[in-house]
């Protein structure tokens, strides 16, 4: 047996023969923070549906500890150990955030302590602790109905931990918030991913940015599309289809040469619009097929530029002498275009070490760009 927390086998739920989840594999180890991606109607509710024991799997198994969930009524997983947070909050409004928290801490004494005399290490957590945890502690004798809806949620994630279930699931709790809320919400998971087991599903992209600090499952048309580290996922041409609609037009060679070159325009952190403009002429001339392609791919590009990704990460995938000659070239460019200034020193400098290319090759790339430049 697997000390999986969670394993998930050929999962398929069909409505009237649509198959919201088809034949999906999942696992995940306890103590892990997994967030889970993927555009509307790839399945994400469906598959929390299915773990909580809403809905019955048509084919495939679900095992919570190496136990099978199959035909356990929800109350009864609740009570096992997961615990769920819908998409719209569900607090007593007419009652206090703290009134709030007080109830599921006295109902789970009730729960566990008398009717299964098993008390849990966590029940020793206070409302005052919770509060805390929650950020909310200022607003402890405000009622609920006047929270925003970023409190809301928070105080529903608090309502949810009071309850220590042994695996948290939480439902895209970033929608609709505002992005300071939205900043705190991912705080709070951050925070709780410490201590807990998380599968927080999330539409958001910024969202996620946020809080995949571990693993990151890509759902699509109710599989698993891929998993991966979010800058895997991100750099990956399926992923990238799936979200944009559009398959990308270029390889994902040239995808993560263009990253390279995203990263030294953010070097310093500031992306300047002049240099978008050379990075976005430069690497559309570089890497279209065609007139209209270069066209279209300047549209595209602002899509990959978009973030800052460790060059750690994407110079080692460059295998070829021409295309790390390339990168240098183009790179070299991009920061040459608007005066280097001290950080972009640093990382040109990093990326050089990381190209690992001959001095002379080097001195002649940055001669023929200098040349462009100084008259
Ligand atoms: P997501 O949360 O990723 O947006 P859902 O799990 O809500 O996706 O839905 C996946 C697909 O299954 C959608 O096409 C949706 O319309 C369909 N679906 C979900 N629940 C039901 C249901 N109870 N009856 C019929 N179709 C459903
Ligand atoms: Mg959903």
């Amino acid at each position: 047996m697997s000390n999986n927390i969670l394993e998930i086998q050929d999962l398929t739920v069909s409505f009237d023969g649509f198959k919201a989840l088809d034949n999906l594999n999942f696992s995940m180890r306890p103590g892990e923070m997994r967030v889970i991606i993927g555009p509307n109607g790839a399945g994400k509710t469906t598959f929390l549906d299915v773990i909580t024991g809403k809905v019955q799997p048509t084919q495939g198994r679900v095992l919570f500890n190496g136990k099978n969930l199959r035909n356990t009524p929800e109350f009864k997983i609740a009570r096992m150990g997961i615990g769920r947070k819908f998409q719209t909050p569900r607090v007593y409004l007419n009652l206090t955030v703290r009134d709030n928290l007080d109830l599921v801490c006295n109902r789970n004494k009730n729960v566990f302590s008398t009717l299964f005399n098993k008390p849990k290490k966590d029940d020793q957590r206070t409302v005052g602790g919770l509060l805390e945890t929650v950020g909310l502690t200022a607003k402890a004798n405000a009622k609920a109905a006047l929270l925003s809806h970023g409190e809301k949620q928070r105080l529903e994630i608090g309502m949810l931990v009071a309850q220590s279930p042994e695996l948290l699931l939480v439902d895209e709790p970033a929608a609709g918030l505002t992005d300071e809320e939205t900043e705190n919400v991912g705080s709070l998971l951050l925070a709780l991913a410490e201590s807990h087991t998380i599968i927080a599903i999330e539409h958001d992209m910024e969202f996620v940015k946020q809080i995949a600090t571990e693993k990151v499952t890509v759902l699509h048309q109710g599989s698993v599309l891929c998993d991966g580290s979010m800058d895997e996922i991100q750099n990956d041409p399926r992923v990238i289809e799936v979200y944009l609609g559009e398959a990308p037009s270029i390889s994902a060679e040239q995808m993560n040469m263009i990253r390279i070159c995203a990263s030294m325009a953010w070097a310093d952190n500031n992306f300047a619009p002049e240099q978008l403009e050379v990075i976005l002429t430069n690497l559309s001339q570089e890497f279209a097929s065609s007139q209209d392609h270069q066209v279209s791919l300047q549209r595209e590009l602002q899509n990959y530029l978009a973030r800052k990704i460790p060059l750690e990460q994407l110079v080692p995938k460059v295998k070829n002498a021409k295309d790390k000659e390339r990168v240098l070239r183009l790179s070299y460019e991009i920061i040459r275009s608007n005066q280097i200034n001290s950080q972009e020193i640093v990382v040109y400098q990093n990326l050089l070490r990381l190209l690992d290319l001959p001095t002379k090759v080097v001195q002649k790339i940055e001669q023929e760009i200098e040349a462009k430049y100084s008259n």
